[in-house]
């Protein structure tokens, strides 16, 4: 099993409660969904359709703009509302809402499946492009051009199914239950960016899923390594990925490009796969509904622009109050006040997490000096002195800290006896540092 990675925290894995649990569907189909214009960090998209439009399953109804992303309906119905909604990533963003006529009617002028082994890479990235795919881990960057930038620069594709947030679990079922087609897919991706050796990553608290993959390589003879790494936090992040997986270095300011690697989180390789193979775009996503509050714990498969309300009653609600709402994992998600918010594609979970489970109310204290901040912080940065600057009003100490390299893990903050929280305080530094430049 490969390390090769200096800090990270072992966070109690609180898997157990879905990690058996197949990914099914809503068994309640949501009234209305409600999907928003913008989708990845890099642009929005413009309506294609108005209020009282007929829609059906993969109908296009916003283009994007800028280094933004298609958008699809993921029910038929009509189309209520464009307004204003609440975004999972904080405010009000502009979105589409369908009040769904729970008929499901698919898009009857999809694209036509490809031939995969003949593709030409164009019309694969076009197909791609057209499917709305973004990277579905967190990162919710444009895959399109995440794969036209890898494209003969790539000598090691690396897939992650690393998963190392705490509770989440539907890239592993993802793994045991589509591994044929995530195998697939991986192939297909190494073919399209032209790499010479194709990694699947996966942590070895997944065994049961390498073992299974293992097991249907060897009858199909498929070109993919399957690697085993430590389950520790944050090794599924990209630099320590690279760094665990092949030795190699990403320098601050280099890219996993700059060192011959491109990596892909493994649901997006699967969105790749079934687009190119069924002509179907990205519509639906598997999400982890978890955390101690929860009543039935879960895996789902919804329809994006699914209010985070319904995920939760489709979880059986809540057992007891929760001190914090999140999407996606307990280290870096984001604090949900609102769960009129949807589903967006690069939402993986979404946790209810007791006082137990989340040391929120608990008291920040003095600083003890432990140093523990500065040996878990896989970035090699110096929280602490972020501390003093921020909290002493040293702000001139910001600019020699390399907060750019900060990866928002939140290990730093996790490891603090003192309750400090170090990586808000980072990111505030980070925008303090930027305004000092
Ligand atoms: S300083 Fe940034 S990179 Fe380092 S542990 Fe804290 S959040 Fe993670
Ligand atoms: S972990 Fe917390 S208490 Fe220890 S040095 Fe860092 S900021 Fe101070």
């Amino acid at each position: 099993m490969r390390t090769r990675f200096l800090g990270g925290v072992h966070p109690t894995s609180h898997k157990e409660s879905t990690r058996r649990k197949p990914i099914v569907p809503l068994e309640e189909p949501p009234k209305e969904v409600v999907i928003p214009l913008v989708m990845c960090a890099q642009g929005g998209a413009e309506p294609v359709v108005k209020k009282g439009d007929l829609v059906s399953v993969g109908q296009v109804i916003a283009k994007p703009t800028g280094d933004g992303v298609y958008v699809h309906a993921s029910v038929s119905g009509r189309v209520k509302a464009i307004e204003p909604r609440p975004h999972p990533w904080g405010g009000k963003w502009d979105a589409v809402v369908i009040e769904n006529d729970f008929k499901n009617t698919s898009y009857p002028d999809l694209p036509l499946p490809m031939d995969w082994e003949r593709m030409n890479r164009e019309e694969a990235l076009e197909r791609i492009c057209q499917a709305g795919i973004t990277s579905l881990g967190g990162g919710a960057s444009p895959t399109h051009l995440r794969i036209r930038q890898a494209v003969g620069k790539t000598e090691i594709l690396i897939v992650n199914a690393a998963e190392c947030e705490p509770y989440l679990t539907a890239d592993h079922r993802l793994l045991l239950e589509k591994g044929d087609q995530i195998l697939q897919g991986v192939q297909m991706l190494s073919r399209l960016v032209r790499a010479e050796k194709a990694i699947l990553v996966v942590a070895g608290d997944k065994l049961n899923a390498v073992e299974f993959l293992e097991r249907r390589l060897r009858r199909k003879k498929r070109e993919v390594e399957i690697v085993t790494i430590q389950t520790r936090y944050p090794l599924g992040m990209e630099k320590q990925l690279i760094r665990a997986v092949t030795g190699r270095e990403v320098s601050p300011g280099q890219s996993a490009l700059d060192v011959g690697c491109a990596v892909f989180n493994v649901a997006t390789v699967y969105a790749i796969r079934h687009a190119l193979l069924t002509g179907e775009p990205l519509t639906h996503r598997a999400v982890t509904v978890s955390g101690g509050a929860v009543a039935r714990p879960r895996n789902l498969w919804v329809p994006i622009g699914t209010p985070l309300r319904c995920l939760l009653q489709a979880a059986g609600g809540l057992r007891e109050k929760a001190a914090v709402t999140l999407t996606g994992g307990p280290m870096n998600g984001l604090i949900q006040e609102d769960l009129d918010a949807p589903v967006v594609k690069n939402t993986n979970a979404l946790l209810c997490l007791t006082e137990q489970e989340h040391n929120v109310n608990q008291p920040e204290m003095v600083c003890v000096k432990c140093g523990h901040c500065v040996s878990a912080c896989p970035m090699d940065l110096n929280p602490v002195l972020v501390y003093r600057a921020m909290r002493l009003g040293e702000k001139e100490l910001l600019a020699g800290l390399h907060l750019e390299d900060c990866m928002d893990c939140g290990c730093c903050s996790y490891i603090c006896p003192s309750h400090i929280p170090l990586m808000d305080l980072m990111r505030q530094a980070k925008k303090e540092g930027a305004s000092h430049d």
